[in-house]
């Protein structure tokens, strides 16, 4: 290991020369408080900037290990230390300096979930930061002076603030990881409870807009859950709550427009993720197995059994083992269905908004002039109910626009002014005094999972000089070589680093399409190697730009793989 001081004599040396010679730069260094690793040196001042690590002995850092007691804790942990040090970050550094992105001190930075992230890592035996470095330069030479203020003021400033407990954050981060403990232990106790999800009295859903998921922050309704759905929980730090526990089964969530059905749906969407303390829906929890389904017309569909669903297409086309280039919205939705029950997926989520008329339903006089011979969807709503008493999967749908699903619906959840109340019973009685016509449209009893099993070069990787490319772009979209990917209608993904993440578990699912084992047995193997080793695990160079995703969306982005072969 070298010393500081030799990274400021060679910083002093190498300025003014070409770019390149920053790479004398990779090494070791010990610095008084902590130790710097620099694991990579970007090749040039507009590319990625450098792979750094910041590691801090855990006696010296002085988080006691209460707080990371429980895995829950330390993951809270770890999303807390990101927060501050991507803020430290922010305010200590001067921001751009010079050519490209030299300047730059850069951690992945969270949005309001608290996901497990390889950008911080914390053990029994210290506290580890990984972060980038964009190194600085005038046109292509090396700005040493700017690098030493980097390096050697900045940084430590970063480390010293966010890397070492202070008797004044205490509170705040208790707060962290007990919400997140909380949480978790919430989530763990809704089967025994035989509850899909949990909304707490006061939980503020709305969000401050389309496109920022902060709380709203002026006139939000507080949650308040009706009586009949009202359960207490007991939670180990926070102690008892109470609010609305979603029971199993079917539920509908009806109401006039722009009441917060979808406002709801969406907080339980996001229920699969513990929240930071202040979002609002800390304690909005669904059970980790809920799927949000939506129409995606456009996308491809390689071997799925839609058959549940969709029947005597014209010409024959078979349905058990489905392949589109272009999904029609209902195709898109049955197969999403199918292939989330495949993987595990034992609540699915819909909403009215973003769903094909013609998949939820068939009104009595559609059903007389279009007779049935003529019509090969099994809409959702002959479906639904079976759905859960044969194969113990759970809807609970948003739905302003058609009672006839009252019959089938276990629960009725009215949006009232933003207030959810209990019309069950009213939904029922409705359902039995206007009985129409309408007749059940079920070709058959609904089938065990069709697992499909992925063929060779399903996810044809092209290596160049002995590595495959990996790409991603935002949320929804990753390229593998040559392989594009896109999940648009993948929507419960909430940061870039989960796509980063993906597209690694995609590179390390796709050898194990052999033809013999089905898409489930690799997934569980691909997340069982990542419960094991750690999200690291997935990527040969150690980022700090992973975090945790669930083998639904990876099944989710492998079905919508355009070359997948099943
Ligand atoms: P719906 O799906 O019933 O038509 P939305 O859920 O889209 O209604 O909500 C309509 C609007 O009301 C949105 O702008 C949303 O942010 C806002 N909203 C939803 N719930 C609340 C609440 N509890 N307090 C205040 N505003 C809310
Ligand atoms: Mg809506």
């Amino acid at each position: 290991m070298k010393h500081a001081q030799t990274l400021k004599e060679t910083l002093r040396r190498i300025d003014g020369r070409g770019y390149k010679a920053y790479k004398e730069l990779q090494g070791t260094y010990a610095f008084d408080s902590f130790t710097l690793f620099i694991d990579h040196v970007q090749g040039d001042p507009f590319a990625q900037p450098s792979r750094l690590r910041v590691r801090v002995e855990r006696p010296a850092s002085g988080f006691e290990s209460s707080f990371t007691r429980s895995p829950s804790r330390t993951v809270a942990l770890c999303d807390y230390l990101t927060r501050r040090f991507s803020r430290t970050a922010r305010h200590l550094t001067k921001g751009v300096r010079g050519t490209g992105k030299g300047g730059l001190i850069l951690i992945d930075a969270p949005a309001q979930e608290i996901l497990p992230r390889t950008s911080m890592k914390v053990t029994d035996t210290y506290v580890e930061a990984r972060f980038f470095l964009g190194l600085p330069a005038f046109g292509r030479r090396i700005a040493g002076r700017d690098a030493t203020e980097m390096l050697l003021t900045e940084l430590p400033a970063i480390a010293s603030d966010a890397l070492f407990f202070k008797e004044s954050q205490r509170a705040v981060l208790t707060a962290h990881v007990e919400s997140c403990e909380d949480a978790d232990a919430l989530r763990g106790q809704l089967a025994a409870l035989k509850r899909v999800a949990f909304v707490a009295d006061g939980a503020q859903l709305p969000r401050a807009s389309g496109i920022d998921p902060r709380p709203l922050n002026k006139g939000a309704v507080p949650f308040t859950s009706p009586e009949s759905l009202r359960i207490d929980i007991d939670l180990p730090n926070h102690g008892k709550i109470s609010g609305m526990g979603i029971p199993e089964g079917v539920t509908l969530i009806v109401g006039g427009g722009f009441h917060g059905k979808s406002t709801l749906l969406n907080a339980l969407e996001l229920g699969v993720y513990n929240h930071i303390p202040g979002d609002g829906r800390e304690r909005v929890i669904t059970r980790s197995d809920a799927l949000k389904i939506r129409a995606a017309d456009g996308r491809s569909i390689t071997g799925t059994d839609i058959s549940p669903f969709i029947n005597n297409l014209p010409f024959g086309r078979p349905t058990r083992a489905f392949n589109t280039e272009n999904a029609s919205g209902s195709t898109s939705q049955a197969a999403g269905i199918c292939e989330g029950i495949e993987v595990g997926a034992r609540l699915l989520l819909l909403d009215e908004d973003t769903s094909a008329t013609n998949f939820m339903i068939r009104d009595e006089k559609m059903q007389k002039l279009v007779t049935s011979e003529n019509e090969p969807i099994t809409p959702f709503i002959d479906r639904v109910k079976e759905l859960h008493t044969a194969h113990g999967v759970s809807t609970i749908l948003v739905m302003g626009g058609s009672g006839d699903y009252f019959a089938t619906a276990d629960h009725v959840i009215q949006m009232a002014d933003y207030i959810p109340k209990d019309v069950t019973e009213k939904a029922h009685t409705i359902a039995t005094e206007y009985a129409n016509g309408r007749s059940v449209e079920i070709a058959g009893p609904l089938k065990s999972v069709t697992h499909r099993t992925p063929l060779p070069n399903s996810i044809p990787m092209e290596e160049k000089r002995g590595r495959v490319k990996i790409s991603t772009y935002g949320l929804s979209e990753m390229v593998l070589g040559k392989t594009r990917i896109t999940f648009d209608d993948v929507e419960q993904l909430v940061e870039p680093s989960q796509t980063r993440a993906l597209a690694e578990a995609v590179h390390m699912a796709a050898p194990l399409m052999d033809g013999s084992r089905t898409l489930d047995d690799i997934l569980n193997d691909v997340m069982e190697t990542i419960a094991k080793n750690g999200l690291e695990s997935l990527s040969d160079i150690l980022r700090g730009d992973l975090a945790g995703f669930r083998k639904l969306e990876l099944a989710a982005v492998i079905n919508r793989a355009r070359t997948l072969k099943t």
